[in-house]
């Protein structure tokens, strides 16, 4: 019976990034359900350090392509390092975040072994010969399931499962991976001009989402909140991706991780991917319309409300207690 390979993928700090040790997690369970084992591979330049933590960290004996032609995502150069992995490891079963680099360059590895592609799964178990294989569609509102059989290649969704935490015993190994002649060479990144939002350091935060229907409201309405409280404003992502906030406000997944003493959600309905963001401040009130709104499930407390009514009289009611 094949592997599982868990491909990881490296923080901006060099590290690996815990949702891939998340990845770990979901790897291990299903290959005590299967009877399989687990590899790892690290992709980088520079990266053995950081293979023989993920190594010993849970993913088992790993596989390291360490070529200066990675260290920047190239997706060629990605795509080639796994096939060459998941030869070397005998592997029927591929695992990688859902981050950029997993959605761009899983399909491509996918689509070159002809093999089946199931992105931003929550959930994955071995059943008989198959896998059956969970995500979270319509918002969180519902769950799929799918059946997949052959070689399953599979990005898993950051947040769904625990970080793995304890140790296994694996050995590093190179690989060496002709990377001579990619087509596409990576020249830059251009860091955004400094927008004075970090959200990363606020103690407070009053967040809007698609609930507060319109640009100008942000500053009529979620911004006073935040003032009178001393926090800073976020927002979840449909907000940035109408252009109605800049990108360093949004908090989620592909946005900024806060920890902040207290977060207030004002119309966020609470999709996984926002929770991901939030879900480490210390104490969360909700605000939303509606009360089936999973954002309730991680609020201290849950307001059932139009944030147009109490948002405001929250501000002056915070105005009136400084006096
Ligand atoms: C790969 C990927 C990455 C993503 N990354 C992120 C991310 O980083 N951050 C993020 O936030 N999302 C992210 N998303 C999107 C995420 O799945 C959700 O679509 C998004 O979080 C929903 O935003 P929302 O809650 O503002 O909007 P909606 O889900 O539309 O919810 C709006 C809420 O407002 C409530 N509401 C409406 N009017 C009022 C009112 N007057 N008073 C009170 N409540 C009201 C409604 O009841 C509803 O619950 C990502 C998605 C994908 C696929």
């Amino acid at each position: 019976m094949g592997n599982i390979l868990i491909v990881a993928e490296l923080g901006q700090d060099g590290a690996i990034r815990d949702a891939s040790y998340e990845v770990v997690t979901l790897a291990r369970k299903l290959a005590e359900a299967t009877g399989r084992g687990t590899r790892g591979l690290v992709l980088g330049s520079d990266v053995g350090d950081a293979a023989g933590k993920f190594a010993a960290g849970g993913a088992g004996d790993t596989l390291v392509v360490d070529n200066p032609a990675l260290a920047n995502y190239n997706v060629e150069g990605f795509n080639k390092a796994i096939r060459a992995a998941i030869e070397a490891t005998d592997a029927e079963v591929v695992l990688l975040s859902n981050t950029p680099i997993g959605w761009d360059v899983a399909p491509r590895v996918a689509a070159g072994l002809d093999a089946a592609f199931v992105s931003d799964c929550f959930n994955i178990e071995g059943s008989g010969d198959g896998f059956t294989l969970f995500r979270r569609i319509f918002n969180g509102k519902l769950d799929a399931e799918l059946s997949a059989s052959g070689i399953l290649v599979a990005t898993v969704q950051p947040g769904a499962n625990d970080a793995f935490e304890g140790s296994s015993d694996g050995a590093t190994t190179a690989l060496e991976v002709d990377l001579d002649g990619l087509r596409v060479q990576f020249v830059e990144v251009k860091q955004a001009a400094a927008t004075g939002v970090d959200l990363s350091k606020a103690d407070i935060i009053v967040s809007g989402g698609r609930g507060v229907g319109a640009p100008e409201k942000f500053g009529e309405v979620i911004q006073p909140l935040a003032d009178a409280l001393g926090g800073a404003m976020g927002a979840s992502r449909p907000v940035v991706d109408a252009g109605w906030l800049d990108h360093p406000y949004q908090v989620g997944s592909s946005g900024q991780v806060v920890t902040p003493k207290l977060y207030v959600a004002c119309g966020i309905s609470g999709a996984i991917q926002h929770l991901v963001g939030m879900k480490g401040s210390n104490y969360v009130i909700a605000i939303n319309k509606d009360p089936d709104a999973p954002i309730f499930e991680v609020a201290d407390i849950g307001v059932v409300a139009d944030l147009f009514d109490i948002v405001p009289a929250l501000t002056k009611a915070v105005g009136a207690a400084k006096g």
